[in-house]
């Protein structure tokens, strides 16, 4: 039997989140559209943010909309804190990711407020979720950002990291997303993470979200895939980056996270040359951004099966 493995697009939420010119919805719906239809079956597809602070999301709700219209394919929003959390239910989200960070000076820099406020409030939307009889509909998943390292802080020690991991598990978390939000993480750092987390987690789902700032991207997917990690995060062209990480480049590229994947036995349901017809369609769609990823300029290997 083929071991499976999934890659989640989250080019529309973290790839757009740092884009200054507003991408136009229809566009953003076209990108969701043709890419689910390469056989993604989860696109973290827009956040539910004040539209002050992130004007991009705006359309967090027709996005939303237009996404769930799509057949199978699960779209995720990412929220930052109790407030908007509710929003996203109000608007009939059916996966919720609320980001918190380990690192508590990343957690007081990105959404204002303590770390143990944020697992508060993440432990309010489950029970107002429970309340609304919603509990078997809307996965509730929690990114844990800055696991393997802050820009703000330094070290983030790991027993804090599965301290915090412990206490989202005991609010009620379906999905452990531990984010290398500033591409501080190395391989060795990264499997034994891994290993320490999937223990913990048990039978809830643990996935991995990592950044190329510093060229580790795919070393470290491969470590967590050593781990048994089986699903991973990744942004269309390694579109994106962190506001607190100079000089952060994005997630790891889709294209290329699916093709090593792939390389490795694992079968993630895409088809790779679909794939990157819209990763050609990025570029017209984003002309002004930098995009990264390898696959594209070199095309598949002629080994490659
Ligand atoms: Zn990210």
């Amino acid at each position: 039997m083929t071991d499976l493995a999934t890659v989640r697009e989250v080019g529309l939420r973290d790839g757009l989140q740092l884009v200054k010119r507003t991408l136009p919805t229809d566009i953003k719906i076209e990108w969701c559209q043709t890419q689910a239809a390469c056989g993604f079956r989860e696109m973290e597809v827009t956040s539910f943010v004040p539209p002050k602070v992130i004007p991009q999301f705006a359309d967090a709700e027709s996005v939303l909309k237009a996404a769930q219209s799509i057949s199978n394919m699960r779209a995720a929003v990412l929220v930052p804190n109790l407030k908007w959390g509710l929003q996203a239910l109000d608007h009939g989200a059916k996966k919720i990711t609320f980001v918190l960070s380990v690192s508590e000076a990343h957690n007081m820099a990105n959404v204002r407020r303590t770390t143990d406020t944020s697992i508060a409030e993440f432990s309010e939307l489950i029970a107002e979720r429970n309340c609304r009889g919603l509990q078997d509909s809307v996965m509730m998943s929690v990114a844990l950002a800055t696991t393997f390292g802050c820009s703000l802080q330094g070290e983030v020690a790991e027993p804090r990291v599965y301290n915090v991991a412990e206490q989202v598990l005991m609010a009620g978390a379906q999905e452990l997303n531990m984010a290398d939000t500033v591409g501080y993480g190395n391989p060795i750092q990264v499997k034994r993470i891994f290993t320490e987390i999937l223990q913990l987690a048990d039978k809830v789902q643990v996935a991995a979200h990592f950044h190329d700032t510093r060229g580790m991207g795919l070393a470290n997917a491969v470590a967590a895939l050593e781990a048994g990690v089986r699903e991973f995060d990744a942004s269309l062209g390694g579109l994106g980056g962190c506001p607190f990480a100079k000089g952060a480049s994005g997630n790891i590229a889709t294209e290329d996270c699916v093709y090593l994947l792939e390389s490795l036995g694992f079968a993630t349901g895409i088809n790779i040359l679909a794939m990157l017809e819209v990763r050609k369609n990025l570029k017209n769609w984003l002309p002004d951004e930098p995009l990264e990823g390898k696959l594209l300029k070199a095309g598949l290997a002629a080994t490659f099966e």
